[in-house]
């Protein structure tokens, strides 16, 4: 027993030297929970014997440990543009500071600087993307989620929503398409099979609680084979010709021409906004290579009722989202692409990746065996499903390790790579090249460890 009379007091274990300059409100509960701690252990004889330093240094870890950021930044070695892992997409950094002012300062969020009266929040990214999309009326929420939810909630409470069995799909992190509506209050109206849905099963399935005709994309699977899905404009017709709304969530959105033939399955925003749909819906931050949000397009009386359902106000946007967007948008439609990571990397030619991985090779050839390999990657995110893209990505092996913990030991260096056919990759696709430098040191640091 006398071990625990001699557990010392919170109140003189906080006047320990070593917590001088600390924050007294956050060793006091750390200390506390350390003596308590130890009190179970005697009481348990887990512990027999103990020294206060020990109780200081648990203290002082636990306190690195809260203080230090726990976001930090990786470099992105996998080879996935769109990695939702580890953050999907990036934002510029001269596009960043054009916005920190924002950020920084007042602003005329919600004020009209001409009438000196309330203004309106969205008006300030609508007037950009109407100009580039040649819609009447744009809507941003947190995410395409909530532009999902927001809009079957609107429009289709107790309605049916007719939707194609191929495409009820669920995408990463619970996004469930049917459990999406159910919990929004429309009734889902499956039609077709698994693996082809045609025109007439739209037709078919309406009737007088028809709401929506609902299109969505696959995003992460593909149906090979004998499969048939009815395409977006024939969707827009039937529906205007029904009477009814026409709703495309597209996943990924994006405003240029994909490379690679990608662009033959996977349309951009404008070229559906030549059918005029009622509305449209998309990420911010997939193919896009912007901010999160989501971002929804269409025609103005659809945009206005939703602007009048009061969940909008649960799903509003911050100015930092609207700044950024603002830019990203402005960046895209003068063609600079350069400004957009996302696409940035997407178009790098493979002959400047290789030049890159050449680099890098040619300074560490001499410590690992180490080789250029041309190779495929996916851009991830439930963008483009199923489809590769070609990169370069040097392999790596040394000291007779297994890939897998070279991975570890990679990754314990905030380097995220791949395996691939039993071996180690370093993907360049993903790689700035402001991050080469880093890259370099970190290998050349595993390998003297
Ligand atoms: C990614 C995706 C979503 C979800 O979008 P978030 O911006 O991640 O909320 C919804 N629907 C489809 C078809 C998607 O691909």
């Amino acid at each position: 027993m006398s071990l625990l009379k001699s557990i010392p007091k919170v109140d003189k274990l906080i006047q320990n030297k070593a917590f001088e300059h600390l924050s007294v409100s956050l060793v006091t509960p750390l200390c506390k929970e350390v003596i308590k701690q130890l009190r179970e252990d005697i009481l348990n004889q887990k512990v027999t014997q103990f020294q206060e330093e020990d109780l200081i240094t648990t203290v002082l870890e636990a306190y690195d440990n809260i203080t230090q950021p726990s976001l930090q930044t990786v470099l992105n070695a996998t080879g996935v543009i769109v990695h939702t892992n580890l953050g999907r997409s990036l934002i510029d950094a001269t596009l960043f500071d054009k916005v920190k002012h924002i950020a920084t300062h007042y602003n005329n969020l919600e004020y009209d600087l001409q009438q000196g009266k309330r203004g309106e929040r969205y008006e300030h990214i609508s007037k950009i993307i109407c100009q580039y999309l040649g819609c009447e009326d744009v809507l941003i929420v947190n995410n395409n989620a909530s532009a999902v939810f927001l809009i079957l909630n609107t429009f289709a409470q107790n309605k049916e929503v007719i939707v194609s069995r191929g495409e009820l799909v669920e995408i990463g992190g619970s996004f469930r398409v049917p459990d999406v509506m159910a919990q929004s209050g429309a009734v889902l109206k499956e039609i077709g099979t698994t693996n082809k849905t045609h025109l007439k099963d739209y037709e078919n399935a309406i009737t007088s609680n028809s709401a929506m005709l609902m299109k969505v994309h696959k995003s992460n699977y593909s149906i090979e084979g004998f499969s048939s899905e009815v395409a977006i404009e024939e969707i827009i017709r039937t529906a205007r010709t029904n009477d009814l709304i026409d709703y495309y969530d597209m996943g990924s959105g994006h405003f240029v021409d994909l490379p690679y033939g990608l662009d033959k399955d996977e349309p951009s925003v404008l070229k559906i906004m030549q059918h005029n749909p009622c509305l449209l819906s998309f990420s911010g931050d997939k193919l896009l290579g912007s901010v999160q949000a989501g971002i929804i397009v269409g025609q103005k009386k659809y945009i206005e009722a939703l602007k009048k359902n009061q969940l909008l106000r649960m799903l509003r946007v911050d100015k930092l989202t609207l700044a950024l967007l603002e830019e990203s948008i402005k960046s895209l439609l003068l063609g600079k692409i350069d400004e957009i990571p996302t696409l940035k990397m997407l178009f790098t030619p493979l002959e400047v990746l290789k030049q890159r991985a050449m680099r890098i090779q040619n300074n560490i050839q001499a410590l690992c065996q180490c080789e250029i390999k041309e190779t495929k990657t996916v851009i991830g995110g439930g963008t483009t499903p199923n489809k590769k893209i070609p990169t370069i990505a040097l392999s790596l092996a040394f000291k007779g390790l297994k890939p897998h913990k070279i991975e570890q030991l990679f990754r314990a260096k905030n380097v995220i790579g791949r395996i691939e056919e039993e071996q180690f990759l370093l993907d360049f696709r993903t790689l700035l090249e402001e991050e080469l430098p880093l890259l370099e040191t970190t290998i050349k640091a595993i390998l003297h460890d």
